[in-house]
C-alpha cells in the first residue's frame, strides 16, 4: 500500500524517517517545502509530493503529524476531493477528541477511514521508534496497518471508538504537566540548596521519584538549555483541550488544579517570548521562587 507522511516537524520527521528506513514510505509533504526537500535528500527512496491533492490521490495510507486542530482540518479539507475510497488516514497529532470524531464522520461519508493515534515518548521516542501510541477508530482498520506501525511504536494500544485515542492522550498530558511541575520545582529547590545537580539527578533518578522527564530533561534544564523537545505552546494547546474536556465531564465551575496552574505558568512563559522553547523552561519560573528578581 502506497504510504505518505504529512508534517515533518520535531515528531513527524523522525517518525517518517523510521518508516522510510523500513522501506514503508513513498511520499512526504510539509507546509514549508524546505523540510520536505531536506527529508528526501536524506531518504532517497522517498519522493516529495507535489501537492496535498496529489498525495491524497496516490496513497492508500496517510500519516499526519501537524500542530493543532485547525491545522489538521485544513490539511484534510485540501485532500478531501482527491482522497480515494478505502484510504486510511492515521493522525498522530494531538488534537481534541471532538475534532477527531468530526473528521472521522466526514471521511466515513466518502469511504475513507480515519484513526486518531496520538503518541507519547517525546522526540527521543520518535527517533528510536519506541513511541507509545493510543488509537481510536475501527480496530479492524488498525489491525491492517499494525505491521507498519511497529516501525514507529513499541506499544500500539487500541482504546475504542473514534476520539478514544485523543481522550487517552489528554490523560497523558495532564500527567506530563504534573511531572513537569514536580521536576522543575524540585530541581530549582536543589539548586537553591546548593546541591551537586548531577548527583541529585543521578540518585533521585534511581529511586521512587524516577521518571522519563527527569531522565531526559533534568540535566539540560539545570544547564539552562531549553531546545525543543516539546514546545511550551504545544503543551499549552493540549492543556486547553484537557480543560475543555473537564468542562464537558463535570458540572459547574470545577477545574483540574494542575491543568489550571500549568496553563497560567505556560502563558507567562509565552508572554515572555519562550513559546518555542521546550516545556522544561518552566524551570525559569521555578528558579524565581528562590530569588528576589
Ligand atoms: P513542530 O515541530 O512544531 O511541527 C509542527 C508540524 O506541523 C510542522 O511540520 C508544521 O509545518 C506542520 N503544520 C503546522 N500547521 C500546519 C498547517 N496549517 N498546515 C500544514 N502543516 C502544518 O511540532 P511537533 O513537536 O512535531 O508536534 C506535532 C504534533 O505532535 C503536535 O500536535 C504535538 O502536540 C504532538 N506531539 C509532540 C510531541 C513532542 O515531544 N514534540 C510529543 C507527542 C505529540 P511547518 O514546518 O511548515 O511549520
Amino acid at each position: 500500500m502506497n504510504t505518505a507522511f504529512i508534517g515533518l516537524g520535531a515528531m513527524g520527521q523522525p517518525m517518517a524517517a523510521k518508516l522510510a528506513g523500513a522501506g514503508c514510505l513513498q511520499q512526504v509533504w510539509n507546509r514549508s517545502s524546505e523540510k520536505a526537500a531536506a527529508f528526501v535528500a536524506a531518504n532517497p527512496t522517498v519522493a516529495m509530493a507535489p501537492s496535498l491533492a496529489e498525495l491524497a490521490q496516490h496513497n492508500q495510507l496517510i500519516f499526519t503529524c501537524v500542530s493543532a486542530d485547525d491545522d489538521l482540518c485544513e490539511v484534510i479539507e485540501v485532500m478531501l476531493p482527491t482522497l480515494q475510497k478505502g484510504t486510511i488516514i492515521i493522525d498522530t497529532s494531538t488534537v481534541s477528541a471532538t475534532t477527531s470524531r468530526d473528521l472521522a464522520a466526514t471521511l466515513s461519508d466518502i469511504g475513507v477511514h480515519f484513526l486518531d493515534a496520538p503518541v507519547s515518548g517525546g522526540v527521543e521516542g520518535a527517533i528510536n521508534g519506541s513511541l507509545s501510541m493510543m488509537v481510536g477508530g475501527s480496530e479492524d482498520v488498525l489491525d491492517k496497518i499494525r505491521p507498519t506501525l511497529q516501525h514507529i511504536s513499541a506499544r500500539v494500544v487500541y482504546m475504542g471508538p473514534s476520539g478514544s485515542g485523543q481522550s487517552t492522550k489528554a490523560v497523558n498530558q495532564i500527567m506530563a504537566a504534573g511531572i513537569n511541575q514536580a521536576v522543575s520545582e524540585a530541581l530549582a529547590f536543589a539548586e537553591a540548596a546548593d546541591l551537586d545537580m548531577e548527583k541529585v539527578i543521578e540518585v533521585v533518578g534511581g529511586g521512587a521519584a524516577a521518571n522519563w522527564f527527569l531522565q531526559h530533561r533534568g540535566a539540560t534544564m539545570t544547564q539552562q538549555q531549553f531546545d525543543p523537545g516539546f514546545k511550551v505552546a504545544l503543551h499549552h494547546k493540549d492543556l486547553g483541550l484537557c480543560k475543555a474536556m473537564m468542562e464537558s465531564l463535570a458540572d459547574g465551575d470545577k477545574a483540574l488544579p494542575i491543568v489550571e496552574m500549568t496553563l497560567l505558568h505556560y502563558q507567562r512563559l509565552m508572554d515572555e517570548g519562550y513559546a518555542e522553547e521546550d516545556i522544561s523552561s518552566l524551570f525559569r519560573l521555578k528558579r524565581r521562587l528562590f530569588s528576589d528578581d
